[in-house]
């Protein structure tokens, strides 16, 4: 089935709104996708953004699935993400994202901070904050692995941390993001765990889901 689970709309920094990109989605040919807005601990506007997922689905019932999802940033070694407090854990797709690299002291590692002589300290703050996913059986999905590629690029370790989160949290799924250089994990690691592998186009536009579409129906070959 064709299905992309990563979409943004104009809830956080997305240009369309739910309603117009559910309808380039439809149009492409997409059976599946799932809206995955930014959320922070301060975002207020969940409760309308599900009444207007809601009508959407109503719109599209027995044509589109739409799902209901959220991207959040991890916030530490220890599973934590920047969510609202009151979030209602369980009706939400909850998608992680490692966007910025905590240090595991409640900061996070500046982008500028990672080059060659720290790469060794910075990997491992990563590493730590991928496993620190194991704590937290809230979240659904692992956004982007690869959008630290530059970081990664040279190492062979990447693919074994990767393989332990999912070893470690059986219920975790994987994002093939097409946005992003997934070179970094074997095409014999993406078949392997493809019943656990989503596919992702990340688009913040009509523009770009039409763009990245051919993308996702490429990779779609070799891993659904
Ligand atoms: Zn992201
Ligand atoms: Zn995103």
């Amino acid at each position: 089935m064709i299905m992309d689970m990563h979409l943004h709309t104009n809830y956080s920094d997305g240009k369309n709104s739910i309603l117009e990109m559910a309808r380039c989605a439809f149009e492409l040919g997409y059976k599946r996708i799932c809206f995955t807005d930014h959320v922070r601990s301060t975002t207020s506007w969940l409760s309308e953004y599900e009444k207007e997922l809601d009508a959407c689905r109503k719109k599209f019932q027995g044509k589109l699935i739409i799902g209901k999802g959220i991207e959040s940033k991890v916030i530490d070694w220890k599973g934590n993400l920047d969510l609202p407090a009151d979030i209602q854990k369980e009706k939400w797709r909850i998608v992680a994202a490692i966007h910025r690299i905590p240090d595991g002291k409640g900061e996070f590692i500046s982008r500028n901070m990672v080059n060659a002589n720290n790469i060794a300290i910075i990997r491992k703050a990563w590493e730590y904050s991928v496993l620190g996913l194991a704590l937290n059986p809230s979240v659904d999905c692992l956004a982007h692995p690869t959008n630290w590629y530059v970081m990664w690029k040279d190492s062979a370790e990447f693919e074994g941390i990767i393989r332990t989160i999912l070893k470690k949290q059986e219920n975790l799924q994987l994002e093939y993001n097409v946005k992003y250089d997934n070179s970094l994990l074997s095409h014999k690691f993406w078949s392997e765990y493809k019943g656990r592998i989503c596919m992702a186009s990340d688009s913040h536009s009509v523009q770009e889901m039409a763009d990245r579409y051919y993308k996702i129906k490429k990779a779609g070959l070799f891993i659904q």
